[in-house]
C-alpha cells in the first residue's frame, strides 16, 4: 500500500503530515512512503531526510498522489475555487487522513463521498484515553499555548517577572487565562515559568484544582455554571444569567490584568464573546490581548484574523494558525498523531490495512465510506 504525504498549500500553513522517524516506522510495516518535494521545508525537514528514511520524493503534488492508498494531511484539501482542487488528484478508494473541519466545511465532505474517498477527520477523535496519543487537537494546542504567552511577550512593553534592581522594583506582569483546557492550561505554566502572577477563568468547573496545581488563581464566578461540561469533556454554550455573571466578573478582573491569553472554544459553535469593546477600554494601555480564538471568530471582537492590531491602547494579536508558528515540533508531533492512529488499523500479517468499523475511535472520527457521508453528527436531519 502507497501512502503519500503532499505538500501542505494553505496559507499560513508550514507543518507537515509526516516525520523521517514516522515515514521510517511506515516503512518497517511494509508501506511505501511518498513524499511531495518541499513538503518539510517550513517544518526545516529538507526532502533528503525523508528520502534517508525510506520514502521517494514526487515532483509534484498529481505525481505523489495519483495513485496513492492513503493520503495523510495536516489540513483539508483545497478546493477547485481555492485555485488547485487537491481532492480531484486522489483516486477513488483512497483514504484521507487529516484535520478536515469536517463540522465546518459539510459540502466539502460530500465531495469526499462522492469521490469515493474515505475520509477520516482527526478533530473528531474522541477524547479517550486509548485515543490520547492520536489527538492533534491536544498536540498542537499545547504548542500553541506555549507560543501565545511568547507571543505576548514580544509585544509587551514590560518584563514578566518580578525584577528587584538599584534602579527600582520592576512589579510582575499580571496574566489572565480564559478557557484552561490543553492550550489553556500550558499557557498557564508557560506564563507562571516567565515570572507572572497568573489568573484563569473556566466554565467547568472541574479544572480548578489544575489551574491551582499549576500555580494559577483561579477566578471564580459566583454559581458556577450548572451542566458546564459535556460526556465528551468539552464546554457548553452558557445560558445568558451566568453570561452576565461571567462577563462582570471578568470585566473586574481585566481592569489589573496587563496580559490576556484567550482560547475558549464550543465545538462546532463560534467561540463565546469573553472580552467586549468596553472591557477592552477598561484595560491599562499597553496591555496585550492574544485571541487564540480568533480562526472561530474570536473571544474579543476587537481581535483580527492574521492580525496584530492596536485599539483602545490594547494590543490585540490575532495570528493565524499558531501551532505552525512551530512547524518543526507541532509537524514531529502531528506526525506521530497520525501514525498512532493509522497503526490502530495495521493488520501484521496482511503488511496493510484492516479497519475495525466498530471500534469507538473509528466511528467517531470515519466521515465516507463507499460514496457515502456515514458520520453521525453530519447525517442530514
Ligand atoms: P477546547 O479547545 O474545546 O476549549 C478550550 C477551553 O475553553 C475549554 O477548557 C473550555 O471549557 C473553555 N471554554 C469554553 N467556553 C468558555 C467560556 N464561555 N468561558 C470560559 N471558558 C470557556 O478544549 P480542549 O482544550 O480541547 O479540552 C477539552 C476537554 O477535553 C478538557 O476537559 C480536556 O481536559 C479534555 N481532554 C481529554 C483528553 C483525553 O484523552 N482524555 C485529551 C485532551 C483533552
Amino acid at each position: 500500500m502507497k501512502i503519500a504525504i503532499p505538500k501542505e498549500r494553505r496559507a499560513d500553513e508550514a507543518r507537515v503530515a509526516a516525520s523521517p522517524d514516522t515515514v521510517k516506522k511506515y516503512v518497517g510495516m511494509g508501506f511505501e512512503v511518498v513524499v511531495e518535494s518541499g513538503a518539510g521545508e517550513g517544518a526545516s525537514l529538507a526532502d533528503a531526510s525523508f528520502t534517508e528514511a525510506g520514502a521517494t520524493i514526487a515532483a509534484d503534488a498529481a505525481a505523489a498522489l495519483k495513485d496513492a492508498d492513503i493520503v495523510l494531511k495536516v489540513a483539508r484539501p483545497l478546493t477547485a475555487a481555492e485555485g488547485c482542487d487537491e481532492l480531484a488528484l486522489m483516486k477513488s478508494g483512497a483514504i484521507l487522513i487529516s484535520h478536515l473541519a469536517a463540522l465546518q466545511s459539510q459540502e466539502q465532505v460530500a465531495a469526499y463521498a462522492k469521490a469515493g474517498v474515505t475520509a477520516f477527520a482527526m478533530e473528531l477523535l474522541p477524547r479517550i484515553s486509548r485515543a490520547q496519543n492520536m489527538d492533534i487537537l491536544s498536540s498542537q494546542s499545547n504548542l500553541a499555548g506555549y507560543k501565545a504567552v511568547l507571543d505576548a511577550a514580544a509585544e509587551y512593553g514590560r518584563a514578566f517577572p518580578m525584577m528587584m534592581t538599584a534602579a527600582g522594583t520592576v512589579p510582575p506582569a499580571r496574566v489572565l487565562v480564559l478557557g484552561a483546557g490543553v492550550a489553556g492550561l500550558q499557557a498557564i505554566a508557560t506564563a507562571k515559568r516567565l515570572g507572572a502572577v497568573v489568573y484563569a477563568f473556566d466554565v467547568r468547573p472541574a479544572v480548578k484544582e489544575q489551574v491551582e496545581s499549576l500555580g494559577g488563581k483561579f477566578v471564580e464566578v459566583e454559581a458556577p455554571a450548572e451542566n458546564a461540561e459535556t460526556s465528551g469533556g468539552y464546554a457548553k454554550e452558557m445560558g445568558e444569567d451566568y453570561k452576565r455573571r461571567q462577563a462582570e466578573k471578568i470585566a473586574e478582573v481585566l481592569k489589573k490584568t496587563d496580559i490576556a491569553i484567550s482560547t475558549a472554544l464550543i465545538p462546532g459553535k463560534p467561540a463565546p464573546v469573553l472580552i467586549t469593546e468596553e472591557m477592552v477600554k477598561g484595560m491599562r494601555k499597553g496591555s496585550v490581548i492574544v485571541d487564540l480564538a480568533v480562526e472561530a471568530g474570536g473571544n474579543c471582537p476587537l481581535s483580527e484574523f492574521g492580525k496584530v492590531v492596536e485599539k483602545h491602547g490594547v494590543k490585540l494579536v490575532g495570528h493565524a494558525n499558531v501551532p505552525s508558528r512551530l512547524a518543526a515540533d507541532a509537524s514531529l508531533l502531528f506526525a506521530k498523531n497520525l501514525l498512532n492512529f493509522l497503526t490502530l488499523s495495521y493488520d501484521k500479517e496482511a503488511k496493510g490495512l484492516k479497519i475495525n468499523w466498530d471500534d469507538e475511535i473509528i466511528k467517531g472520527t470515519a466521515l465516507t465510506r463507499d460514496g457515502q457521508v456515514i458520520h453521525p453528527a453530519l447525517q442530514a436531519g
